[in-house]
C-alpha cells in the first residue's frame, strides 16, 4: 500500500480562507490521522507478530484503522470493549461493522495484562511513540508545501483524542501547531502529552464550554451541515465540528493577513454513518 502525499485545499468558509490537508483522502480504506499513526506497523516487518490486541469503544475510528492493518498484515485482531449496544449488535454500521468484516475478533470484557511474544499491544487510540515515523512524515509534507508556496507564516490547527498527533505534528514541524481536546479536558490532554513526550507540546485552545466526547450538540450538527455546503468536504462529526468552533473563533479574534491557516482534516469519515442517524433522528 502506498500512502501518496495527501492534497492541500484553499476553501473559504464563513469569513476566512483555509487551506485544508486532505488526508482523508491518503488511501481509500487506509486514511486519516490513523493511517499516519500505524504507518510504522504498515511499513515495517514483524516476523514473530501474529496477533493485534487493542482496546476501546465499539464505535472507534481506531479499531477500523487496526482492523484493515491487521488484513493487510495477515495478522489476527482481537480487540476489548466494556460494552457494545444492543442496538449496534443487532444492526452493525459503521466502523463495527467494517471492522467485523476485516475479521476483527470483538470481546465485551477485560483485557489481560499481560501478553506473549507474538502479540503486539496497541493502546487506545494508537496512542503509541511508534506514531511518531508517520506523522514526521506528515510534517514533511507540510514543510515541503509551504516551502514551495513560499508561505513564512503558518499555523496549523487539528483537534485532539488523545493528543499523539498533535504532540508528534509539532515536534516535527517548524510552524505552530494549535489543537483542543475532544475527549477529556485540557488538562487531560496535557497529561496525555506529558505521558509521550517531555516537551515541546502543540498550544492547546480552550473550548467555550465542555462537550462531553460522543454526546449530541445542535451547534455540531449545524457547522458539519454549513461546512459541506461551503467547502464541499464531508468532516468527522465527533471532532472535526468542535474543531472548526474552536480554530475559527481564534483565527476571528487573532487574524493576520500575512498569515495562512491549515486545518488537518484527519479522516474519520465511516464514523460518521452512525452518528448521522443520531443527529437526523434528534434534529431533523
Ligand atoms: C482519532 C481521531 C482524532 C484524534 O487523534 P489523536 O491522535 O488521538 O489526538 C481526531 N480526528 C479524527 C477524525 C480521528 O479519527
Amino acid at each position: 500500500m502506498n500512502l501518496q502525499n495527501s492534497p492541500i485545499q484553499k476553501v473559504k468558509f464563513n469569513k476566512f480562507e483555509y487551506y485544508v490537508k486532505r488526508d482523508d483522502l491518503l488511501n481509500n480504506d487506509f486514511s486519516g490521522n490513523k493511517a499516519r499513526k500505524f504507518y510504522h506497523f504498515l511499513v515495517n516487518d514483524f516476523p514473530n507478530i501474529k496477533k493485534v490486541v487493542s482496546h476501546g469503544s465499539a464505535q472507534s475510528n481506531a479499531m477500523y484503522s487496526l482492523s484493515v492493518l491487521c488484513k493487510l498484515k495477515n495478522w489476527n485482531f482481537e480487540y476489548y470493549v466494556d460494552h457494545i449496544a444492543t442496538f449496534l449488535k443487532e444492526n452493525p454500521i459503521g466502523n463495527y461493522k467494517a471492522a467485523l468484516q476485516n475479521g476483527m475478533k470483538i470481546f465485551e470484557k477485560e483485557l489481560a495484562k499481560k501478553f506473549d511474544e507474538n502479540t503486539l499491544f496497541i493502546s487506545e487510540g494508537g496512542a503509541v511513540k511508534e506514531a511518531k515515523l508517520g506523522i514526521e512524515k506528515l510534517a514533511k509534507e507540510i514543510e515541503f508545501w509551504a516551502n514551495e508556496n513560499q508561505i513564512k507564516k503558518l499555523k496549523v490547527f487539528l483537534p485532539s483524542g488523545t493528543g499523539t498527533t498533535a504532540l508528534y505534528l509539532q515536534r516535527y514541524l517548524s510552524f505552530e501547531v494549535m489543537t483542543c481536546a475532544c475527549v477529556g479536558d485540557e488538562e487531560y490532554l496535557q497529561k496525555q502529552f506529558e505521558y509521550l513526550e517531555n516537551d515541546n507540546f502543540p498550544t492547546i485552545l480552550k473550548r467555550e464550554k465542555k462537550y462531553h466526547f460522543g454526546k449530541l450538540y445542535k451547534e455540531f450538527y449545524e457547522i458539519h451541515k454549513e461546512l459541506i455546503k461551503q467547502t464541499n468536504i464531508e468532516f468527522d462529526l465527533l471532532y472535526d465540528s468542535l474543531g472548526w468552533l474552536v480554530f475559527e473563533k481564534y483565527v476571528k479574534e487573532n487574524y493576520d493577513e500575512n498569515t495562512k491557516y491549515l486545518y488537518i482534516h484527519q479522516g474519520g469519515i465511516l464514523g460518521n454513518t452512525s452518528m448521522i442517524q443520531r443527529y437526523i433522528y434528534k434534529y431533523d
